[in-house]
């Protein structure tokens, strides 16, 4: 039985058409309302109510995250589930430069899409989306993950805005380090033997990450900032803090890396006199799409008119907490483009671009591709089959996993 000749894939189109006006709307509030990590209360009840008012039965307040949601309908009874996942936080300072409002929206578009057409084509299945906060840094993924909530999904799918169309994307293991160097105020002229300069211990820090950064690994990075540098040019600066990411392409390396980078920032708390606090934070999983669900999608991308790239691995990649749940479910994150190639996310030409009416045309293309790929994993049962053969044959794979049918 094919999707095709349920009639599924024109209604997906036909529902996405008839919700445009609506979906942008929501998008465009949550692009000029940014929240970030944690703090998305208004981005997330402005999706629940969505959802709800589509027919999904929603709980907000989830896995211990005031602002994670669990959308939950069905067509018929039972039936193959798939997951949509939405993300909605902004980056601090720069707004949604990462198109988050797009993710959010394309992720609930996809769900309200693929739901109505299985109902009304007579399909059974089950579609859940699901909201998690805080993707650009403290992870929302990871406590869901840990949860069990996609453990009876067969698939999970969510897009994000690039400069290219793409069916696969990669992401590098990540660890977020909060750092701080105390060491003693003095007077910066009268008495500079007095003081312990905790600025010197972060240019020693700063330089020994530099210095360093040429012996790394293809693909690795490590990047940080200050945010206290000192209070006065007269006084010896008592206390400077930050933050850092290391990044690698498997977790493995990173745990090399992360070795390193703590001796690095223990030397220079030595060399000065100063003490370090060196706090490691929350950890990304390096990103395995799943190649039977990328193929499909790959063709559904073709199909809704985007003009799909080939894809060079590990070329302009960062990190998501999408890694942590593509270990967890066959999962799948395409990229669809909203700018000129060669615009890179986090600057304020994407934050603008996040906001076009070209950028909304690609997301509800990329939105229908989610949802037709996965009316196919409902719908399908041998293509459901071998996204499950695929995910089952890799070792590192969550063993909770189950998918709908155990
Ligand atoms: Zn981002």
């Amino acid at each position: 039985v094919t999707v095709a000749a349920h009639g599924v894939a024109d209604r997906i189109h036909a529902v996405l058409a008839a919700q445009r006006t609506e979906l942008r709307h929501v998008s465009l509030d949550i692009h000029s309302h940014p929240e970030t990590a944690y703090e998305e209360t208004r981005a997330c009840a402005t999706l629940a109510g969505l959802l709800k008012s589509h027919g999904f039965d929603v709980r907000r307040g989830v896995s211990g995250m005031e602002t994670a949601f669990i959308a939950d309908a069905e067509s018929g009874s039972g039936g193959p589930r798939v997951a949509y996942v939405c993300e909605y936080d902004a980056l601090r300072g720069l707004g949604h430069a990462c198109g988050h409002n797009l993710i959010g929206t394309a992720s609930a578009a996809a769900g309200i899409a693929l739901l109505q057409a299985l109902r009304e084509s007579g399909v059974p299945g089950r579609v859940r989306v699901v909201g998690s906060p805080a993707e650009e840094t403290g992870g929302g993924k990871i406590p869901l993950v840990t949860d069990g909530v996609f453990d009876d999904c067969d698939a999970a799918l969510i897009l994000h805005p690039d400069d290219r169309t793409m069916a696969v994307m990669w992401a590098l293991a990540c660890t977020h380090w909060r750092w701080s160097f105390t060491g003693r105020a003095a007077h910066a002229a009268g008495d500079p033997d007095q003081g312990i300069n905790a600025l010197d211990a972060f240019v020693h820090a700063y330089n020994g990450v530099s210095l360093w950064r040429q012996q790394l690994k293809d693909g690795a990075r490590v990047h940080g900032f200050i945010e206290e540098g000192g209070t006065a040019p007269n006084i010896i600066p008592e206390r400077t803090s930050g933050e850092f990411l290391t990044r690698a392409r498997d977790a493995a390396y990173l745990e090399e890396m992360n070795t390193r980078f703590r001796a690095i920032f223990e030397a220079a708390a030595s060399a000065t006199g100063c003490v370090l606090e060196l706090e490691r934070g929350d950890d990304y999983r390096d990103l395995r799409s799943n190649a039977v669900l990328a193929e499909r999608c790959g063709a559904h991308l073709d199909a809704v008119g985007l003009d799909r790239r080939e894809v060079t691995p590990w070329d302009r990649v960062g990190s998501t907490d999408v890694g942590d749940l593509s270990y967890a479910c066959p999962t799948l994150h395409p990229t669809v483009a909203i700018t000129e190639e060669g615009v890179s996310c986090h600057t304020h030409e994407f934050r603008e671009a996040a906001a076009t009416e070209s950028a909304h045309d690609a997301m509800l293309s990329g939105a229908a591709a989610l949802a037709l790929t996965g009316a196919d994993v409902i719908a399908e049962p041998s293509f459901r089959e071998a996204v499950r053969a695929e995910f089952t044959a890799q070792p590192w794979r969550r063993p909770d996993w189950a998918g709908s049918q155990p």
